[in-house]
């Protein structure tokens, strides 16, 4: 099995593009985000618990996200492998991660990355905030905490993965097909 991690910012097209390649690769496509706001929508604990940070634009705690995933990693084991959208964001999430994937006899395969200019990004953000119904996409006050988010806790995993000579940076600007197959590019290498 293989396990691939999108990052990006948010706004990067990393949920439009895992929608293409799940299916191209066969993958169990595992959102972070989607899962938290399944679980919001149907109030469950897990919901109650992640409605707050997320609202606010920040990240939710480590320790309920890790649980989480681990939950839906061992619920999925039947496709050819995963592709993670939006875990890990921490680098403790990323080593929770390969420890947990490390005892079930798998290992992060590779990571690509989505990258785009922040302007450009904001602007798809508050687009996509008209019609996806998300509080966090429709106010730049939320919009701006989930970048510093992003900056002071998620940017240092590029450098995480880059020493494990794990990380692939693909141009995230483009049509929508342009930028599948740059990232199938990688991941045909595996
Ligand atoms: P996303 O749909 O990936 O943009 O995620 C929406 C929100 O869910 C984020 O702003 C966080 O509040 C929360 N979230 C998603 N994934 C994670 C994660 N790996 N760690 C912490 N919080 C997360």
């Amino acid at each position: 099995m293989i396990a691939i991690v999108l990052f990006g910012k948010p706004g990067a097209g990393k949920g439009t593009q895992a929608e293409f390649l799940k299916e191209k690769y066969n993958l169990t496509h595992i959102s972070t985000g989607d899962v938290f706001r399944f679980n919001i929508k149907n109030e469950t604990e897990l919901g109650k618990k992640a409605q707050e940070f997320i609202n606010k634009g920040e990240l939710v705690p480590d320790a309920i996200t890790i649980d989480m995933l681990k939950n839906e990693v061992a619920n999925n084991m039947d496709k050819a492998g995963f592709l993670f959208d939006g875990f890990p964001r921490t680098i403790a999430q990323a080593e929770a991660l390969d420890a947990f994937l490390q005892s079930i006899n798998l290992e992060v395969t590779a990571t690509v990355g989505l990258e785009a200019n922040d302007d450009i990004l904001v602007a798809r953000i508050l687009e996509r905030g008209k019609t996806s119904g998300r509080a966090d996409d429709q106010d730049e006050t939320k919009i701006r905490t989930r970048y510093e988010e992003y900056n002071e806790k998620t940017a240092p995993l590029i450098e995480y993965y880059t020493n494990k000579n794990k990380y692939h940076a693909v141009n995230g600007i483009g049509s929508i097909q342009e930028i599948t197959e740059r990232l199938s590019t990688v991941i045909d290498r595996f």
